[in-house]
């Protein structure tokens, strides 16, 4: 299986190094970047660089996307030079960006066409999950060829759970976001409690980080968002793709999201305030302003 020619789109924060990985693990890569110097760059590492993602598709039995946003997907996939231009019968096409699963649909059902199978296979784990190879790797779509793909997740993952059609991995990738953004909200929320309550900021997360109310972001994006520092894992920008997204499937199922959709408006008021470049912790800054009182470390 290392002997597979595995084509890679879109080298942005996470392509990147998920290419990289994939190189590490044997794959010979064959990459395509809308920007040159980035396929030129993991050409010098020993990948060879395409003309488009129709070349790396006539290349490749496995051709990777991981671009940002559900018209960027379609314009790789069936624009022109796009991947269906040349893509072989029985090839499989794995997107691995956080897109919209009526998006995927329609492509899968394209790419179905021309004999070929399509993956959707978001991820979660951020920037050093893929620099890491240990992503959450979600995956919808055509069962069969599964197996044939499980190598190429391994090398840029740990846990690869198919859950089932095409879209599946996309929804699940949903379900991600919402418990996301929903738990950084109640952080946020509960430092700004304990800051106006006179709380030492630290000491509290060390107590609390533990037990029933730990997670992932308390952890990790907690400390950060005290001591102030807000760069990015995950930009916000970024997260409000995923929840226009998440709000626009559930608003064709009628589905009320009512946590989920507060959450997206304060994002919103930091987006206005020209913060969208900064990290998911700077929801803390929301619930700040709101409230009138800094959750920060002193010194
Ligand atoms: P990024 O650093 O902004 O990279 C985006 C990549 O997509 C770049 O290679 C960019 O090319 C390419 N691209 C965008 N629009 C394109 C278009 N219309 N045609 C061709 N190429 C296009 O983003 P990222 O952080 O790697 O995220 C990629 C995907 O992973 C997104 O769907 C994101 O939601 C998801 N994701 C990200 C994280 C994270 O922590 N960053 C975590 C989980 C999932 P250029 O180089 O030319 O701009």
């Amino acid at each position: 299986m290392p002997d597979t020619p595995i084509g890679f789109i879109g080298l942005g924060i996470m392509g990147m190094s998920m290419a990289r990985n994939l190189m590490k693990a044997g794959f010979p890569v064959v990459a395509w970047n809308r920007t040159p110097a980035k396929a030129q760059a993991l050409a010098a590492e020993g990948a060879a660089a395409a003309g488009s993602p129709r070349e790396v598709a006539q290349a490749c039995p496995i051709i990777i996307t991981m671009v940002t946003d559900s018209p960027d997907v379609e314009a790789v996939a069936l624009g022109p030079g796009g991947v269906i231009e040349g893509i072989q019968p029985d090839a499989v096409h794995i997107d691995m960006s956080t897109i919209s699963p009526t998006t995927t649909r329609k492509i899968a059902a394209r790419l179905k066409e021309k004999g070929a199978h399509m993956l959707d296979a978001p991820v979660s784990g951020g920037s050093w999950g893929a620099q890491s190879g240990t992503l959450s790797i979600m995956v919808g779509g055509d069962e069969p060829v599964f197996p044939r793909c499980l190598p190429v997740f391994q090398g840029m993952g740990q846990s690869i759970v198919y859950v089932g059609g095409n879209g599946m991995g996309q929804v699940t990738k949903l379900v991600n976001q919402i418990l996301v953004v929903g738990t950084m909200n109640a952080v946020a929320e509960a430092l700004v409690f304990a800051a106006k309550s006179g709380a030492d900021l630290e000491k509290t997360i060390d107590a609390v980080k533990g037990g029933a109310a730990g997670s992932w972001q308390l952890q990790n994006l907690g400390p950060r968002a005290v001591k102030g520092d807000f760069a990015p894992g995950f930009m916000v920008d970024l997260q409000q793709k995923d929840l226009r997204i998440i709000l626009g499937v559930a608003e064709e199922m009628d589905l009320p999201l009512p946590a989920t959709a507060l959450v997206h408006q304060l994002y919103a008021s930091l987006q206005a305030a020209g913060l969208g470049q900064e990290g998911t912790q700077a929801l803390v800054k929301a619930h700040e302003r709101l409230a009138g009182v800094e959750a920060r470390v002193k010194g």
